[in-house]
């Protein structure tokens, strides 16, 4: 089968990275880039030994997929031109900056039978693939995505930049519809949101409390699951997790579980076990690059669909009208 050739459109910080991690994955070839920055745009063709094309039209004619990697506020033209030329598009989170223009995406990536993947990354954190084996049903979730300041992507709120990679993550483990959202925030260095909280209800009863800060001191990126039985500590930063659980009896102390201690429970005695996944030594960035050519080369869905971009980008939404709400005047 001939490799897929691929562009990427947008070279700044994250676009250059998929320029790179694009020469490495099997079955595609990188035909070259393109940025509205022409300087960037031929140092980065140039580092990645591809063509540096000199328009988004010209890019999209010797291409099968691109990778849209530009600021989100323009992720709706590009990908929709890209994919009125029956392209497949792996966008970049969030899709795009509303909902309606992420169903405008979806409709028209259906209509040309092309596939739509967006980069919600940390689905490919060693942290969380090494959970893969684990039955995942939390009923209450703690998350902390603190950055420091910097003013890339500050053409949106907090929200879409950073709170919306564990929105995804946590609609995604909990499956179940979103029922009530608080919030709050403050817009403290940009003009946008730079601070957020979030409290997400679920049909089901589960509860998040998500808090992202890109004006924070120190970096951190950590969840906290809590089901029947079982607590569950993901770093998204390490890239490990790590799970403690409640079994009946010694739990078998094979594949690098270790019993911590016993507990009295109103249904008798049970054992605290511990357990550090295995992890798998991956670049997230470049794993799902790669699975992006498997949807395409199969013809199967990609592991994150246009509709998971749109769910994400949904709650997001909604954590923002919160905001809003209590922001009004009484
Ligand atoms: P950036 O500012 O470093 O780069 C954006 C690039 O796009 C710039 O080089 C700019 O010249 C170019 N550009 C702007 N408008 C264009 C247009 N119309 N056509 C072609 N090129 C254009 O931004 P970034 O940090 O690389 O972010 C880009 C996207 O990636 C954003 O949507 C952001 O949310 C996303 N992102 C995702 C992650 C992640 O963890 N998955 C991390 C960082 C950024």
């Amino acid at each position: 089968m001939a490799a897929l050739k691929v562009g990427v459109i947008g070279t700044g910080h994250l676009g250059s990275l998929h320029a790179k991690l694009w020469k490495d994955v099997p079955s595609a070839v990188l035909a070259g880039v393109f940025d509205v920055n022409e300087r960037r745009c031929a140092e980065i063709a140039r580092a990645t030994k591809s063509r540096a094309f000199a328009s988004l039209g010209a890019l999209l004619a010797a291409v099968d997929a691109v990778s849209v990697v530009t600021p989100t506020s323009t992720h709706a033209a590009i990908a929709g031109e890209a994919i009125a030329a029956g392209k497949h598009v792996f966008i970049e989170k969030p899709i795009t900056r509303t909902e309606e223009e992420a169903g405008a995406l979806i409709r028209a990536a259906k209509e040309k039978k092309v596939k739509i993947q967006v980069g919600h990354i940390e689905r490919f954190n060693p942290a969380i693939l090494a959970l893969e084996s684990y039955r995942i049903r939390p009923m209450f979730v703690e998350s902390h995505r603190l950055a420091q300041f910097n003013p890339r992507s500050t053409d949106v709120d907090v929200v879409l930049d950073l709170m919306i990679h564990d929105i995804d993550i946590i609609v995604s483990l909990v499956g179940s519809p979103v029922e009530k959202v608080d919030a709050n925030g403050v817009a403290v260095v940009s003009e946008n949101l730079d601070i957020a909280n979030a409290r997400i209800q679920f049909a089901n009863g589960c509860v998040a409390n998500v808090t992202a800060s890109r004006i924070s001191r120190k970096k951190m990126r950590k969840m906290r699951l809590f089901q029947r039985d079982a607590y569950i500590s993901v770093d998204f930063l390490a890239g490990e997790s790590e799970v403690f659980r409640m079994v009946d009896g010694p739990d078998a102390a094979s594949g690098g579980t270790k019993k911590l201690g016993e507990i009295r429970t109103g249904s008798g005695k049970k054992t605290i076990v511990y357990q550090k996944p295995k992890i798998k030594k991956i670049n997230p960035l470049g794993y799902e690059l790669a699975q992006f050519v498997n949807a395409i080369l199969l013809d199967k869905d990609p592991p994150v669909t246009g509709e998971d971009g749109l769910l994400a980008l949904n709650v997001a939404h909604r954590i923002l009208a919160s905001i809003r709400e209590q922001k009004l005047p009484a």
